[in-house]
């Protein structure tokens, strides 16, 4: 584990070198944002760095409220909850709303803390290969009937390759076998726009494009209050500090005050990707799958001498054999380094044999 000190914006100090970096998940740069960076301190200098304890005993200061309401606004629902990181909210929700006689599907390119509720939950859990709507009805037909509830669960935006979840399939299909819909929106939050299709259960976190920290739940009144009671990650953790929460709020009004800022990392995605015939970006999120793992740590090290941190991603974080260059735009990136980045990786990784 490297030390990696953001510069600004884009740039970092690795290894003491300054880089151009292309492998941070802040899309739309806002927690250098001066805005969010003095409601984080004024929320501070009001309320204190902490919040002393978790939120149903006297953690739950007034601008969780706001948030909250912030969040059910943006994705449509009756209400929402805040915890303490995307991890802890799938960790928690999953096993709040399922048991061990429950089934659960999950995409198996899902996020490890999909998983990890997964495993909790002690229920059937069935992985159907990636956005392969054909295997999810074949589990879902042969098994369903053997359980009182079953759970679908998908990153909406997948992390490590940058692709769509077909959303509105999913809620037909979980329709049709009267299963619960969950998706995860943690890529996709201020930076994709909505799916077709209605989701009962969106999770997310605040730690990516809204460049701060922590998890939510958006869903219906009846949803929340049973996370409220039982989901063990949001009862028996400290809530998040007030700085945290303030930020959050004003990085939720900064992206629905401007679209159009707020649709540059994607636009750029897809520019890089014209630049090198690759299949056009979904989202901010561009892999160069290379396969090989020696390959894609050589390819990262002579990208660094290039100036920019692209940071290699082996398995098993992803399949064997899809060792990747995983880059990801944000609303600041130049698009002459853009330009520049995507000239070596064309000449010196793709036309190389
Ligand atoms: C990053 C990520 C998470 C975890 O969110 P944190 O707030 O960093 O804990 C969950 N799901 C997906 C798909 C992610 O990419």
């Amino acid at each position: 584990m490297t030390e990696t000190e953001r510069l600004g914006p884009v740039d970092v100090l690795r290894g003491g070198k300054r880089l151009i970096s292309f492998s941070c998940n802040d899309y739309l740069n806002l927690s250098q944002h001066p805005d969010v960076k003095a409601a984080a301190i004024a929320a501070t200098e009001k309320f204190g760095t902490g919040s002393g304890a978790s939120r149903l005993v006297t953690g739950n200061h007034p601008l969780f409220a706001t948030l909250e309401a912030k969040l059910a606004k943006l994705k449509g629902t009756q209400s929402a909850c805040v915890l303490g990181s995307g991890y802890l909210a799938n960790s928690g929700i999953i096993p709040a709303l399922v048991g061990k006689d429950d089934m659960i599907c999950v995409d198996e390119l899902s996020h490890a803390c999909i998983y990890a509720g997964a495993s909790l939950a002690q229920g059937a859990v069935h992985i159907f290969r990636h956005n392969d709507m054909d295997h999810l009805r074949e589990i879902l037909e042969g098994h369903r009937k053997g359980h009182p509830h079953a759970l679908i669960v998908t990153d909406r935006v997948f992390s490590m390759d940058g692709d769509l979840a077909p959303v509105s399939v999913l809620a037909d299909i979980a329709d049709e076998h009267d299963a619960w819909l969950m998706t995860d929106d943690a890529h996709g939050i201020g930076v994709v726009g909505p799916s077709a299709g209605t989701v009962p259960l969106q999770m997310g976190t605040l730690s990516k494009a809204i460049g701060g920290y922590g998890g939510y739940l958006c869903a219906s009144q009846a949803v929340i209050d049973l996370i409220r009671t039982r989901c063990r990650t949001f009862i028996y953790s400290t809530g998040l500090p007030p700085g945290v929460v303030a930020a959050a709020i004003a990085a939720l009004d900064l992206i629905a005050a401007d679209p159009e800022f707020a649709a540059r990392p994607l636009a750029k995605a897809i520019a890089f990707t014209r630049l090198l015939d690759l299949k056009e970006a979904e989202s901010p999120i561009v892999p160069i799958v290379i396969g090989d793992t020696e390959r894609t740590m050589a390819a990262a090290r002579m990208l660094e001498d290039e100036g920019f941190l692209v940071v290699p991603i082996r398995p098993p974080t992803v399949p064997e054999g899809t060792a990747r260059l995983r880059i990801t735009f944000t609303a600041a990136h130049d698009d002459a380094d853009i330009e520049r980045l995507a000239d070596i990786i064309k000449t010196r990784i793709l036309d190389t044999p």
